[in-house]
């Protein structure tokens, strides 16, 4: 869809990063370390003082203790600390259940391994997780379940009962977790981000996956990080060593003396919700129909109002006739989707966000 934008020199409201500059005190923090040369290979597991923040930060936010030493790994960016996690702790044969619809790099790690991804449909509009399906799924083969709260790409949180239901499935089953939470900053309406660390049986079982790019605006420098228990951890290195080995020393500094200031992810969800209600306030009595996101930086339009175009034709045919590019929803299945969805990024500045919805409201049913 980006190319086909570039191609038709339309608005890209669908790629999901965001359509702002980093702040510049984080850039000159960078400049700063490179310059007092910081640039040979990190430590494996990451940069200490980065770790130290983190595990400051994870105490702070979830009241929980992770010791930096052994229970951190700093990766390059969540996608390899999910594909790191996959490949350390499930083998042939084994069973991971997974939620569709679902961020797209979930499904190659299992399937890499010889393993079987097991799909539980999210159904619109409300993407509840249908714990009885959840638990007719699991087989004396499944070794893990994915989840991913604030989600890609329905906004979907995942409430404190999910998190109490996962955590009885998951002991009565042994089950690992990967828990992606890369935008565990971006919550809006004054919900909380129900955290896998919030629940010490669950932590005890589990990876948890996080990304400096959503946090701060800086997705092209692909720098995560992996939390889990020593024993999880353990394995993970093992993996992680040989495969990236150490990702890039002076930003890792850098981050390290940012996050001392707590004030930056503490603004996020502000930030983000202005956005996402100027971007609805816009929308609202429309054709486009919608339930407000709950989090993450993403809004799921249904166009079943205006067109009766399967959503991959219509995404098309909004990229080449009205120049705006957005995602079909049908991609984030692995066995495809007849719904009229679309899903739109709105981490973008507010007159690009302005800008979508004017040639949005635009568009009139056939
Ligand atoms: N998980 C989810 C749900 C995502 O949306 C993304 C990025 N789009 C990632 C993981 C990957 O993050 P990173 O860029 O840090 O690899």
């Amino acid at each position: 869809m980006s190319q086909l934008a570039m191609q038709h020199q339309a608005l890209n409201v669908g790629q999901g990063f965001p359509g702002f500059e980093i702040d510049m005190h984080l850039a000159s923090l960078v400049e700063k370390h490179l310059r007092a040369g910081k640039n040979q290979y990190a430590p494996m597991p990451g940069v200490i003082e980065l770790r130290e923040q983190i595990a400051t930060k994870i105490s702070k936010l979830y009241k929980t203790n992770i010791n930096p030493q052994s229970e951190i790994t700093i990766t390059a960016g969540a996608t390899q600390a999910i594909f790191t996690a996959v490949s350390a702790l499930i083998h042939s044969g084994d069973e991971v259940i997974l939620f569709a619809p679902a961020y797209d790099c979930y499904e190659p790690a299992i399937r890499l391994q010889g393993a079987l991804p097991i799909w539980v449909e999210l159904k619109y509009p409300e993407y509840n997780i249908p714990w009885a399906t959840v638990k007719a799924a699991i087989t004396s083969k499944t070794k893990m379940i994915i989840i991913n709260s604030p989600h890609n790409p329905t906004g979907k949180i995942w409430s404190a009962d999910d998190m109490k239901e996962l955590e009885i499935i998951s002991e009565e089953n042994d089950l690992l977790i990967i828990s992606d939470e890369v935008y565990e900053h971006i919550t809006f309406d004054d919900q909380k981000h129900e955290s896998i660390f919030l629940y010490p049986k669950l932590a005890a079982r589990s990876i948890g996956v996080f990304s400096f790019g959503k946090t701060f605006h800086a997705t092209g420098w692909k720098v995560g990080y992996a939390v889990a228990s020593v024993e999880i951890m353990q394995e993970f290195r093992k993996v992680h060593q040989y495969n990236v080995f150490s990702v890039n020393t002076p930003v890792q500094y850098a981050l390290a003396e940012y996050l001392m200031n707590e004030e930056h992810y503490q603004k996020l969800p502000a930030f983000y919700q202005k956005l996402r209600d100027n971007f609805i306030d816009k929308m609202s009595g429309s054709n486009w129909l919608f339930q407000p996101a709950q989090g993450a930086y993403f809004q799921i339009l249904n166009y079943s109002r205006i067109s009766d175009l399967p959503d991959i034709d219509f995404a098309k045919h909004l990229v080449e006739i009205h120049k705006i590019a957005t995602i079909p929803v049908s991609v984030f299945y692995p066995f495809g989707s007849e719904q009229k969805l679309l899903r739109i990024c709105f981490a973008k500045e507010e007159a690009t966000m302005d800008r979508a919805a004017e040639i949005l409201l635009n568009i009139v049913p056939k």
